[in-house]
């Protein structure tokens, strides 16, 4: 305040008072006055337009600067988005190592494709949407369900059979990406309609191939447009890849543990396998003080149904007799072995013995009446069964085996298509 006040004064001084004071002093006064005005006001416009001059060179070059931090900051934003993709980039793929290495650590299929399905979620739909993870069934050459992943944990996936995006993925054996549903004219706009009501604007799916052969799917999706890129899809791309292999592996893993249990003729447990089951039921039946009943069932002179019909009308009447076993005896949760080459061996959980021989007469009959059709010609077969009964006749699988046997032998020596309890 005072010093803006000083200003005017020492102003009003020099401007106004000192000149029309000195000018006093001299005859041509007025005319010092004149020119002394003259000059400032000349050098006061000469700087005046200095500094306008300046000042719109300084904005000019103030504009010029922002305008290059403005290009400079949209470059810079652009290549930090290109520096956190390939961050993100050499993440997914480093973890594709550690991705080989879980997928190893186990052959169960459910594991395999829980594993895939809980990595493909995270990783590629940063878990927003759904991850769907479709097994090919073998008999049927359809789609099944097998894992699914989901933001919405309440949400019901109702396309059990996949949707008409899965069917094309399979049958053109290619991934499909999909960046905006709405925008896609591939597909009948009508059958769009059919598919889960869940809303989806964008879709990624792969296909795991092995040696071209479809073992099943990997489909994402996002009810946002523009969620998945082409990125996205070539990482689902390696993961289908190294799923397929696992599942693969899981798949032959499962048959090899199927044929190790089950008779390739018959498709009945193996003796191996029976006796691993017959002895758990030892020791829970012992735990539970429970009862449970062993048929020892062996098809009457063989060797000679062999010879007159030959061995594969031989190989027709066992694979007969096995479902006719299986059929008689089906509400009585049987446990069925094909115990040797013309003999088997059913356990009969919680029976007791006392009812055994009645049924085991019954599936004898049953067998009886059995017939098998040969150049038009009824052949017929007759069994011989032993009947041992829990804790009667012994508490260990082998004494319960052995008490089976013997029975069988008496029936055979009592003329054969006969029940006898040991
Ligand atoms: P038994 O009444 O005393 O039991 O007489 P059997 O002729 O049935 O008994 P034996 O033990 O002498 O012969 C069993 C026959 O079963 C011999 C064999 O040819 C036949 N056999 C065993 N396994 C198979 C098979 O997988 N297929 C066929 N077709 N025959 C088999
Ligand atoms: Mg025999
Ligand atoms: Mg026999």
């Amino acid at each position: 305040m005072f010093r803006i006040a000083g200003q005017i004064i020492i102003f009003g001084f020099l401007y106004l008072l000192l000149p029309f004071y000195l000018s006093a002093f001299y005859a041509q006064g007025a005319l010092v006055l004149f020119y002394f005005y003259l000059a400032v006001t000349t050098v006061s416009v000469i700087l005046f337009k200095a500094y306008s001059g300046k000042k719109y060179y300084f904005a000019y070059q103030l504009q010029t600067v922002q305008e290059e931090m403005n290009v400079s900051g949209d470059t810079l934003r652009k290549e930090r988005e290109k520096h956190d993709a390939l961050q993100d980039k050499i993440l997914r793929y480093r973890s594709l190592k550690q991705i080989v290495e879980e997928l190893n650590k186990n052959l169960d299929m459910d594991y395999v494709a829980g594993e895939l399905t809980a990595i493909a979620f995270s990783q590629i739909c940063r878990s927003k949407g759904t991850c769907l993870l479709y097994l090919v069934d073998n008999s049927t050459q359809r789609l099944n369900l097998f894992k699914a992943k989901k933001e919405d944990k309440k949400l019901v996936i109702r396309t059990k059979e996949g949707d008409i995006f899965d069917f094309w993925v399979m049958r053109q054996a290619t991934p499909l990406l999909i960046e905006d549903i709405g925008k896609d004219f591939r597909f009948d706009r009508e059958k769009l309609r059919d598919r889960d009501l869940r809303p989806v604007g964008s879709l990624a799916s792969a296909p795991f191939v092995a040696e071209n052969r479809i073992l099943g799917i990997l489909r994402l999706d996002n009810p946002q447009a523009n969620f998945f890129t082409q990125e996205d899809l070539r990482f689902l791309v390696n993961l289908s890849d190294l799923g397929a292999v696992a599942l693969e592996n899981s798949e032959l893993f499962l048959r090899t543990q199927d044929l190790a249990i089950h008779d390739e003729l018959t498709g009945l447990f193996t003796k191996g396998y029976f006796m691993e089951r017959l002895k758990e039921e030892c020791r829970r039946s012992l735990r539970q003080n429970a009862s449970f009943c062993l048929f020892m069932l062996d098809i009457d002179r063989f060797k000679d149904y062999n010879d007159r019909f030959g061995h594969s009308a031989g190989d027709i009447v066992l694979k007969n007799m096995a479902k006719t076993i299986g059929e008689k005896l089906s509400g009585l949760s049987p446990l069925i072995s094909r115990f040797g080459g013309e003999e088997f061996c059913v356990l009969l959980p919680g029976m007791e013995k006392p009812r055994g021989p009645g049924i085991a007469d019954s599936l004898r009959k049953a067998i009886e009446e059995e017939k098998v059709l040969l150049r038009r010609q009824e052949t017929h077969v007759t069994v011989s069964i032993g009947v041992a009964g829990f804790p009667q006749d012994g508490t260990g699988e082998e004494d319960l085996i052995r008490a089976a046997d013997q029975a069988m032998y008496k029936a055979k020596q009592q003329g054969r298509n006969k029940v006898c309890p040991a």
